[in-house]
């Protein structure tokens, strides 16, 4: 009779697998990753030696107090990603189905998915081509020709859609004028919400990006600017706000009571495991945008401001991922990728994908195709070492 093979799950003591790093060729520059070098082991260790793993603990609290120390916000709640943020943000502000959200069409995807989870309308504007932001003028021309201000609300008149909020996207971490979107939403009464997901340690005149709306969202997703493998926070200085984000981050469970929940929540908390990694990388975030600033303003050096979005004066932005203007977009990606070079051309815009070609575009001449079609994201890991820089900037020179 043939041996009768052990369940697996039953195996006492297995030994654990060796853990290999991810199959990758040594001479590969990746993108963007982690740069793990600071406390992440001894507070992870801390997690699993006390058995604090889950969604109690007091590395969640920990990390919440240091971004918002850091970022100079009384709020901040920790989130599982900087989707479950956005969406959180948007559904505590009051975004209901029906209602118009003003967004970029240059974003990455979760900024308009977190919008239609509500069931509300993405109205994307085009963004600008000296800083590839929103636009400001194009946006406030949109609102002055098309819509009105009704009993304190802001109705689109042809569409009949009342828009409600405005979603700023500080993209690739930077910014242009933020607070002149704080007035013009304020002008026609809509709510501010910014996607800071790119933008943590990026300041315009000294405040942090994510302070100027109602609130602010950050995401520290393995490619971000610090990681938690995945995660997210809410900011704001709206008390109210941010414990409606935390009750419906934590399914709505009300406080004290068993198994009483008073609305339909979601299960969005960060867990005491990745807080510790968080708290990590908030000791190493200094260090980390001291590395991406010398990256960057090399990469300017080596192939001209020209190629670069803008930087206006006020903003000190994160550098967090270098993207430059190219004519042949797609010879400089086989180019770099034969040469064992991560690179990525800029995200397909929201009108171009299927779910969202019907919204309504506001554009003149359709800035974020163009810089889909020539914008490259070069490797800006803040481990990238100078030699590897070094062989970056040459492949691109001679395609340029
Ligand atoms: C990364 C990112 C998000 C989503 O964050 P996750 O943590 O990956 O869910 C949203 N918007 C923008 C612009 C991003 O870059």
């Amino acid at each position: 009779m043939p041996r009768k093979p052990k369940a697996p799950w039953r195996r006492p003591r297995q030994r654990p697998p060796e853990l290999e790093p991810p199959d990758k060729p040594a001479h590969l520059i990746p993108l963007s990753e982690p740069f793990l070098q600071g406390n992440e082991w001894t507070y992870i260790k801390t997690c699993l030696d006390t058995q604090w793993v889950s969604s109690a603990g007091s590395f969640v609290g920990q990390f919440e107090q240091t971004v918002a120390a850091y970022t100079r916000v009384p709020q901040a709640v920790a989130v599982n990603t900087g989707t479950s943020a956005l969406h959180l943000a948007l559904k505590a502000v009051g975004v209901a189905a029906g209602q118009g959200v003003l967004l970029p069409n240059l974003t990455f995807v979760a900024s308009a998915n977190a919008v239609r989870y509500l069931g509300a309308t993405p109205f994307l504007v085009d963004v600008h081509p000296e800083h590839w932001q929103m636009d400001l003028e194009l946006l406030a021309r949109f609102l002055h020709a098309e819509c009105e201000l009704r009993a304190g609300r802001c109705m689109h008149l042809s569409s009949g859609t009342w828009l409600s909020t405005l979603m700023l996207v500080h993209v690739l971490g930077m910014a242009d004028q933020p607070e002149a979107f704080v007035n013009l939403a304020r002008e026609w009464k809509l709510t501010l919400v910014e996607d800071a997901t790119e933008a943590l340690g990026s300041r315009w005149q000294g405040k942090a990006l994510g302070t100027f709306g109602k609130v602010g969202c950050l995401s520290f997703n393995g490619n971000k600017i610090i990681t938690t493998g995945g995660g997210g926070m809410l900011l704001s200085s709206d008390e109210a706000l941010a414990a409606r984000a935390r009750h419906l981050s934590t399914q709505a469970k009300v406080e004290g009571e068993a198994y009483f929940h008073d609305e339909v929540g979601h299960n969005y908390r960060m867990v005491n495991l990745l807080a510790a990694m968080g708290v990590a990388q908030m000791e190493q975030l200094p260090h980390i945008l001291a590395r991406k600033r010398a990256l960057a303003l090399r990469y300017r050096q080596a192939f001209g401001s020209h190629r670069f979005p803008k930087t206006a004066a006020s903003l000190a932005p994160n550098h967090w991922l270098t993207t430059i203007r190219v004519a042949q977009r797609d010879r400089l990606l086989r180019k770099l990728r034969e040469a064992g070079i991560q690179a990525r051309p800029l995200w397909v815009p929201m009108n171009q994908l299927p779910m969202y070609r019907d919204c309504r575009y506001i554009q003149e001449k359709d800035v974020s195709a163009a810089l889909h079609a020539h914008g490259v994201s070069l490797p800006s890991s803040a481990g990238l070492r100078p030699e590897q820089q070094d062989r970056v900037i040459d492949c691109v020179l001679k395609l340029l």
